[in-house]
């Protein structure tokens, strides 16, 4: 048989906590690597669970696997996403305690998958009852819905999540699931009008025009192919061998009636977008726009229920105030079909919003405070983003990675710190960056970059890009982890443009473009009623927006008690059997694991209560073997004292024995193999 030794050697240790040299990065990605091969694409930090997408399909996901999780101590099994998914499970059962599993890492590392196969979990093993089953389903059936109106195919992933999501699954007093609730968090909306070259856009527009009914196209005035819509073939890639449309479009079209009653008025909506984008002009003598494409107009007007010259007019005309008074200007064709795009966009943008409301409504708990529920949430998030050109969507994203780092390393401590106080053990202080710096270089008031964002949005006349810079400059200028051109000293300076701006993220430095911050009013007046009522009046920015909603999902997360998933690709040729180790070190980089590795060794290394510690190792001395009749405790320290384990490299709590270095352990394994 193989030894306990050389079996790490092979497959590497199930949990980093017990890699010897643990701040070696180069240690940390080897042995992700040889897990890698041999398929085990999933490894802890303590009680963090780092997942290697294996871009094929493992044979893990069983019912039969499920239940091996079932109820079954963390230590025991294999490091799974389902033994994440049951430990939160029970814990929300036992101590009642509401439950979120956070799910982070780049495009393409496999946040939505593991979601998923989360809910499924769920679905599978939680109590059931007609009721349930049918929340089970919507439940389920929610996610093609949502990834129709909120996936589209991207260089890194064929079905790239275009916004955040967080769902709260309510479960009753029984541990069933009976409702949920889910909050959406920045649409990529500039998606809907451009595409980078090899993307799609939003993966509805091709399901309709591949899937839909004859009758259904007709009455949208649409033609079955992508190649008519300006909105559809920026990418140049409206057909892409991986993804099946027409099929798709039966899940989704089946999914949206469970959904809601609004289908048609739905796909109207969704019809109108595309119609749009062929709205074109021309410039009369003056340079003014006109709309040449009358056809579209007509298609419009019907579709979107307004009258076609007051849409017309909306599309090549501006309002400006001037003292106290309303003027309308003609736009030339850059501003028609910027406008145009614009409103597009917020069509979208707000269709996908109504959406989340119906699958929200659809979802609703129906007997609320009849008894009470309890709630487990799931984060699924984009990680930290560092592109070539890097733009608000970018500094948002990163933004709520450094919220989600800062939660993270203050609940790590927290809990540890906890642990340590329960069991009798003094707590040694442990040394980590804090990133709240970097939080309040963000979101402070009247100081933050956001509020003098803001701040300069809402000036009336003359605020720009740069405008917003110089104020940034004068605000913030000593901070250590902001820098402009303007401050940089001699050589930074070259690697800065003038309209840039450079934050020094936890994950490292990220150039962030100031250029187009400030986003103009629109013609959302001419949206449908149900649209309109979800217009957001108050005057502030997208940024303002984003950080209130950002705070509410802190509070929330906060209210519960955390389990994480660090997701990881592996390569950028969605490729099985592939490990790039530069891709990869990247990721543990932006991912934080080191520090997360670094808070969770901080003290010892491993744990493990008394009664697991002497049933595992009890026949390695004579008086443990084979019972113990004293408490756990005593017998523990028997046994150690006969492996002469020294002072220094243990602590006894009141449950628990505590390991400082992983040899100690490792020691003890193998004695247990040779014996
Ligand atoms: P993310 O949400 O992080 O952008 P996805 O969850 O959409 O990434 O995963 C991208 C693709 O990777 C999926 O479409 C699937 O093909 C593959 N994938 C992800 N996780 C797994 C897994 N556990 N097993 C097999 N394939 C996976
Ligand atoms: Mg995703």
């Amino acid at each position: 048989m193989e030894s306990a030794l050389t079996a790490r050697d092979r497959v590497g240790v199930q949990d980093f906590v017990l890699l010897e040299n643990f701040t070696s990065e180069a240690a940390f990605i080897e042995n992700l690597r040889k897990r890698f091969k041999e398929n085990l694409i999933y490894t802890y930090i303590g009680s963090v669970l780092v997942s290697v997408n294996p871009y094929k399909e493992l044979e893990i996901y069983s019912k039969q696997n499920m239940e091996r999780y079932r109820g079954v101590s963390f230590y025991e099994v294999s490091p799974h996403l389902y033994a994440i998914a049951d430990n939160s499970y029970r814990s929300l059962r036992t101590e009642r305690k509401d439950q979120c599993i956070l799910i982070s890492g780049e495009s393409g590392a496999g946040k939505t998958e593991a979601t998923k196969k989360i809910l499924q979990y769920y679905a599978v093993t939680c109590p059931a009852s007609q009721q349930v089953e049918t929340v089970k389903d919507r439940l389920l059936q929610s996610n093609p819905v949502l990834e129709a109106f909120g996936n589209a195919k991207t260089l890194r992933n064929d079905n790239s999540s275009r916004f955040g999501k967080y769902m709260d699954v309510q479960f009753d007093y029984r541990g069933a699931p009976v409702g949920g609730h889910i909050l959406n968090y920045l649409l990529e909306k500039s998606r809907v009008v451009h595409q980078n070259h090899g993307e799609r856009n939003f993966h509805i527009f091709y399901q309709l025009l591949e899937g839909g009914e004859e009758d259904l196209l007709r009455r949208l005035g649409l033609e079955k192919s992508p190649q008519q819509y300006h909105y559809l073939v920026k990418g140049h890639c409206a057909r892409v061998s991986s993804i099946n449309d027409k099929n798709d479009w039966k899940v989704v079209r089946r999914a949206l009636s469970i959904i809601t009653f609004r289908v048609n008025d739905l796909l109207s909506i969704v019809a109108s977008v595309l119609h749009l984008g062929n709205v074109q002009f021309a410039a009369d003598e003056q340079g003014n726009a006109q709309v040449t494409t009358e056809n579209q107009i007509k298609y419009l007007a019907r579709l979107l229920a307004v009258e076609g010259s007051v849409l017309r007019d909306a599309l090549i005309h501006k309002k400006i105030i001037a003292k106290g008074e309303e003027l309308i200007s003609p736009l030339n064709l850059e501003q028609a079909a910027y406008a145009r795009d614009a409103l597009a966009k917020a069509i979208y943008g707000r269709t996908f919003s109504w959406l989340v409301n119906k699958v929200n409504k659809s979802l609703a708990y129906k007997f609320p405070g009849w008894r009470s529920t309890t709630v487990l949430g799931l984060l699924d998030i984009y990680g930290f983003e560092v592109f070539q050109h890097n733009s608000f969507e970018q500094f948002c994203i990163n933004y709520c990675n450094e919220k989600l780092q800062q939660l993270f390393i203050e609940l790590t401590l927290k809990s540890e710190q906890e642990e340590y106080e329960s069991e009798g053990i003094a707590w040694e202080p442990v040394q980590y960056f804090n990133n709240k710096i970097i939080c309040d270089l963000v979101e402070e008031k009247f100081k933050g970059i956001i509020s003098i964002l803001d701040e300069e949005c809402l000036r009336p006349g003359d605020a720009t890009d740069t405008t917003f810079l110089e104020k940034l400059e004068e605000t913030v200028k000593n901070h250590p982890h902001f820098l402009t051109h303007k401050l940089a000293d001699q050589k930074t300076r070259k690697s800065l443009g003038r309209e840039e701006f450079r934050l020094l993220h936890y994950a490292g430095e990220v150039t962030y473009s100031v250029a187009g911050k400030c986003v103009p009013r629109s013609l959302l007046h001419l949206l449908p009623f149900e649209l309109k009522q979800l217009h957001y009046i108050a005057k502030t920015n997208l940024a303002t927006q984003f950080k209130n909603s950002l705070s509410k999902l802190m509070e929330i997360l906060m209210s519960k008690e955390p389990s994480y998933i660090r997701c990881i690709k592996p390569n950028d040729a969605k490729q099985a059997d592939r490990f790039d180790e530069v891709l990869i070190r990247h990721q543990v980089k932006y991912l934080g694991l080191m520090e997360n590795l670094r808070v969770r060794r901080a003290g010892f290394a491993y744990r493990r209560k008394y009664e697991v510690f002497l049933q595992r190792y009890k026949s390695l001395c004579p008086e443990t073997w084979p019972t113990w009749d004293g408490r756990p405790h005593d017998g523990v320290a028997v046994l150690v004292k006969h492996l002469g384990y020294k002072q220094e490299e243990y602590k006894m709590g009141r449950t628990k024995i505590f390991i400082r270095f992983p040899k100690t352990l490792f020691a003890t394994e193998d004695a247990l193999e040779v014996r």
